[in-house]
């Protein structure tokens, strides 16, 4: 069985095709959301957490939580937790392979395969670290789906009969993606994808710890406020109040700081006016997605919603104030992209109710080498880049263009290998070089055919070929990255090795970590019954009798939801 995975920069999802259709899997706090969220339990190399209890911790251990890792993916930049390193594909694998084993206690039976979605405008790297993060897991990764797609399959959007273009309205944690599908006889078409990848619900929730500071008339712009901590605290009473905004027309929004508890009424229409700015950002990639695949607004069959922000009723309204007209909210924003990569992994697996879905997808960055040019007056215009595969072509595609030697004799031709949209070269993402030797000539008599091939997971393979010569020299852009096989085993090795809590702790894991936190936040009478409450669940915990565990645990979680209000996803 091949599963589905949304593996998203605040929380993650598994599904599963079963008995033909999509079914999204729980986890074993019966949610169907885990937070992309990984903690270690102390300095000395306790134990890891996955899922709701690291991200608990966030606040009250920020140096052994790491979140948001998404954003790093691709990039060698390492998060340190206790006293060992993590690439984002590291952390990205913990999450992946708590999702499979979530799936297999599912299911029954070993998972090894997986479609694992990513944005659209994921580069090489990106979506390289992506399926690495997979394999890391011990998945293999059958294929890497584009999130808008899956949101497409999730709204059943290829079953419509006639030719049919749809808008796909992505606004998640952190990133703002819009996608223009086309759909025709069953074929699935990313014509544009755009987005703006500093633009999600946290800024949103910058803007409440604003108004916040201004109603609660604190000061806290010197000293305190670089706090790791206060800024945690802030930002998690503030993700409540606005999710509160999505609900009722006013809010209560509280924090403890330094032994004071600091409290304001913020409302939806407070809220609304500090957002316009925020709300004006999300017009510019919906145009820019329009003018890109030439696709008027009035042409869009439906304007569909995804990503968790989305729910925000300011973002609605926003979004009908632009097209006109109201979007479509059938799937649960936060679910549709797991919901498509597991109709995707049925496809996959060739079940019958689907066969007839083919998918296609564009390429989202123009892909090309670097060259250089000879100007009028006999000199090189070096570093300019020529693109190969322009950006939005179909995939899978293979394209073929041709350079000739700039000097008399030249021995070798180099070409670095770019992408992105810039003419000139270094301002784009050098994804690796190839070289080439060419038999000496007279400048310009020797040609190399540079073949580009981009297949439908977004992986790129380059071959130089001398006509002249026959010669052949092809890159693997792995290859490049230094990630030898060797390499790569041992990685997973120790990955797999690590020191885990097993996924049946995860609840008893979550609710400490949460009653730790508010025993932080709250004060005087508050914090002295959490503080009893903690204590006498931790007996229990020690009693170790599963039935008396999970009573007193549902009791603490009672009392923490009556304390703060319900615990969020
Ligand atoms: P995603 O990346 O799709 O999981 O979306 C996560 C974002 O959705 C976070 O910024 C959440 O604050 C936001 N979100 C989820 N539910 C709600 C809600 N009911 N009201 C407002 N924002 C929400």
């Amino acid at each position: 069985m091949i599963i589905g995975i949304d593996l998203g920069t605040t929380n993650s999802a598994v599904g599963v095709w079963m008995d033909g259709r999509a079914v999204l899997v729980p986890n074993p706090l019966g949610h169907m959301l885990t937070p992309s969220a990984v903690s270690l339990e102390d300095e000395s190399g306790g134990a890891l957490m996955v899922g709701l209890p690291a991200r608990e911790r966030r606040s009250t251990h920020p140096t052994l939580t790491a979140t948001a890792f998404k954003r790093l993916m691709g990039t060698e930049r390492r998060t340190l937790l206790g006293k060992r390193e993590f690439l984002p594909e590291e952390l990205s694998a913990l999450v992946l392979r708590r999702l499979k084993e979530d799936a297999e206690a599912f299911v029954g039976e070993p998972i090894t395969e997986a479609v694992i979605t990513v944005p659209a405008y994921f580069n090489d790297k990106q979506r390289k670290a992506t399926r690495r993060a997979g394999e890391l897991a011990g998945l293999r990764v059958e294929r890497l789906l584009n999130e808008p797609t899956a949101a497409a399959l999730a709204y059943g959007l290829h079953d419509s009969g006639d030719e049919t273009r749809f808008l796909v309205f992505d606004l998640g944690g952190g990133t703002f993606d819009v996608s223009i599908l086309e759909i025709f006889e069953g074929v699935v078409e990313v014509r544009a994808s755009t987005g703006d990848n500093r633009l999600g619900g946290e800024d949103f929730n910058e803007l409440m710890v604003e108004l916040f500071l201004e109603r609660a008339g604190k000061d806290w712009s010197r000293g305190d406020r670089g706090d790791p901590l206060l800024t945690e605290r802030l930002r998690v009473a503030a993700e409540r109040a606005r999710r509160a905004l999505s609900e009722a027309p006013t809010a209560a929004m509280s924090v403890t700081w330094r032994d004071q508890a600091h409290a304001a009424e913020i409302t939806a229409e407070a809220f609304e006016a500090r957002a316009a700015p925020l709300l004006a950002r999300l017009r510019d990639p919906v145009l820019r997605a329009l003018r890109d695949s030439h696709v008027k607004a009035d042409d869009l069959a439906e304007i569909v919603l995804v990503g968790g922000a989305t729910r925000m009723p300011i973002v609605r309204r926003a979004v009908t104030r632009m097209f006109g007209r109201f979007p479509s909210n059938a799937v649960n924003p936060d679910e549709a992209v797991a919901i498509g990569a597991a109709i995707q992994a049925g496809l996959k697996s060739r079940d019958e109710a689907l066969r007839e879905i083919v998918l296609t997808d564009v390429c989202p960055y123009s892909l090309g080498v670097e060259t250089a040019e000879r100007l009028p007056n006999g000199q090189f215009n070096e570093g300019v880049f020529s693109p190969v595969i322009e950006r939005n072509t179909v995939i899978p595609a293979s394209r073929v263009k041709s350079y000739f030697t700039l000097r008399d004799g030249q021995r070798q031709v180099r070409f670095g290998i770019y992408q992105g949209e810039s003419r000139n070269a270094k301002e784009n993402i050098r994804l690796g070089g190839i070289e080439v030797p060419v038999p000496p000539a007279p400048a310009g008599e020797v040609g190399v055919d540079v073949r580009f091939t981009y297949d439908v997971n977004g992986l790129l393979e380059v071959d130089a070929h001398v006509p002249a010569t026959g010669e052949h020299r092809q890159l693997v852009i792995a290859d490049e990255e230094g990630a030898s096989a060797v390499d790569f085993e041992k990685r997973r090795a120790e990955l797999a090795a690590l020191k885990r809590h097993p996924r049946e702790d995860d609840a008893n894991r979550a609710a400490l970590a949460r009653a730790l936190r508010c025993f932080e936040d709250f004060l005087g009478a508050k914090r002295q019954f959490v503080g009893q409450a903690t204590a006498q669940f931790e007996a229990v915990l020690d009693g170790q009798d599963p039935r008396e565990v999970e009573r007193a645990r549902e009791q603490l979680i009672a009392t923490l939801d009556e304390l703060e209000g319900e615990t969020w996803l």
